[in-house]
């Protein structure tokens, strides 16, 4: 093996190993993103807190003094 295989072959090493990075922390945040995304939010009728949860539940129970709210719809 020459210099030059040796380096091409350390190229595409540290380049994939770089783009195995970049798509798991891409992948990674997008999943995070879609998390946030899919939160839903609660105004508690009782006190007035303003929650969220995760997903998309149809009511949720406020965590300041459990009152059960609807989903609030924009
Ligand atoms: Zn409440």
């Amino acid at each position: 093996m020459d210099l030059l295989t040796v380096v091409v072959i350390y190229c595409f090493a540290v380049g994939g190993f770089f783009m195995g990075l970049w798509l798991f922390y891409g992948r990674r945040e997008y999943s995070l993103f879609e998390q946030a995304r899919r939160k839903t939010t609660f105004l508690c009728a009782r006190c007035n807190k303003l929650y969220a949860a995760a997903g998309s539940p149809e009511t949720c129970v406020c965590p300041r003094c459990g009152h059960e709210n609807a989903r609030l719809k924009f």
